[in-house]
């Protein structure tokens, strides 16, 4: 079958999966507000949904899938949907982003039920600070996550980190170096205006050129690790031979070759993390439309994307956050948090 592709000859290749809308943290450059609208529980696609669905999209080439939210350990028995995943061939990668709070308790249960590749979002190694950056008292809960994933079994553990200027710069060689005695792979992340980061202001941003420049003078010279995959990350490594990797979202987008779409816990298919709109996938699976009618729906809108919504978001020349808190609470779908990051 020839690839589906489009306009820009980019394949369908992954997809991420929000489980949920829902979370229990509200890190500073996610979740801000006090107060949030969330999706409606009967709107949220049951696991035999989002399996059909998984189905029709690896139909079509998608061969690599990502559970994420919203906090996807917060959706109730999450196991039973890996083990569904886990059942597809044609699926050669069954990834995770969690925010590790509940990792300790299902780290076990994750593994054994298929999942392949967890990654851990952790911005900081101090208690006080991630209670200030996230508003919950759950730092000691993520290590512990942290460490029952290793227990667990997972390999390349990797560890997200948003780099957020004033708040967790002064910690890009701590967090490598834990990174390092964990044997995880650390992704230092640009801060991106996404909907939802309503508090993003440009000197904020950390660049990649700038992580480079502070790691090279701790460090010295850092060498860009060449590899032709698709992910997000650019990989470098330190003279000591450390890998890590830089999502430059921001300042470097890698438009050019993303293969990723989202899929929100109520079925909205975005085809791009700054995409306004989604394609409504629920009132098709609700509607009764078969598998066909849904396959045709998704390779047309995929054939017709023009998306680059990170280059588009650079070329500006005042750049603030995608979307106002009018927009938000007018569309809970624009919420990084919904979509699924
Ligand atoms: N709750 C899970 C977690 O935090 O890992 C999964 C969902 S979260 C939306 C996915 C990723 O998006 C996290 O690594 C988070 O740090 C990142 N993220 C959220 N808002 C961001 C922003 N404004 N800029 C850059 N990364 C962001
Ligand atoms: Fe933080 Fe992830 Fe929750 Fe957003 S969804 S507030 S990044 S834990
Ligand atoms: Fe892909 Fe959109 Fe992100 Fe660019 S901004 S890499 S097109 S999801």
């Amino acid at each position: 079958m020839a690839p589906l592709l489009d306009t820009f000859r980019r394949p369908l290749r992954n997809l991420r999966l929000s489980v949920t809308d829902r979370c229990n943290l509200r890190c500073a450059y996610c979740m801000p507000e006090e107060e949030y609208a969330w999706l409606p529980r009967g709107d949220v696609l049951t696991f035999e949904e989002i399996v059909r669905l998984v189905d029709v999209f690896t139909g079509l080439g998608v061969e690599r899938v990502r559970l994420t939210g919203g906090e996807p350990l917060a959706r109730r028995d999450l196991p039973e949907l890996l083990r569904l995943l886990a059942r597809r061939p044609a699926l050669r990668d069954i990834a995770l982003t969690t925010n590790g709070t509940l990792l300790a308790e299902q780290a076990g249960a994750l593994r054994a039920a298929g999942l392949h590749r967890v990654t851990v979002s952790l911005d900081t190694l101090d208690p006080e600070r991630f209670r200030r950056l996230t508003r919950r008292a759950s730092h000691g809960q993520v290590l512990e996550g942290i460490a029952a994933a290793r227990a667990a079994g997972f390999a390349a553990l990797k560890l997200d980190t948003v780099v957020l200027r004033g708040t967790n710069d002064d910690e890009l060689v701590p967090l490598l170096e834990y990174a390092r005695s964990i044997g995880a792979e650390l992704r230092y992340i640009e801060y991106m205006d996404v909907g939802g980061a309503t508090r993003w202001s440009p000197e904020q941003v950390v660049s990649r050129r700038e992580i480079l420049d502070r790691l090279a003078a701790r460090y010295g010279p850092i060498d860009a690790v060449h590899d032709d995959s698709s992910a997000p990350a650019d990989l470098f490594r330190l003279p000591d031979g450390l890998v890590f990797g830089i999502i430059s979202s921001t300042t470097q987008p890698f438009c050019a070759t993303c293969d990723r779409s989202r899929l929100t816990a109520d079925g909205h298919w975005f085809l791009c993390l700054y995409a306004r709109d989604g394609l409504d996938l629920r009132a098709l699976l609700r509607g009764g439309a078969d598998d066909a009618a849904i396959r045709d729906a998704i390779a047309a809108a995929w054939r017709a994307r023009t998306d680059r919504g990170a280059e588009d978001r650079l070329a500006l020349h005042q750049r603030g956050p995608m979307a106002s808190l009018a927009d938000l609470r007018a569309d809970p779908r624009l919420e990084m948090h919904t979509r699924g990051g």
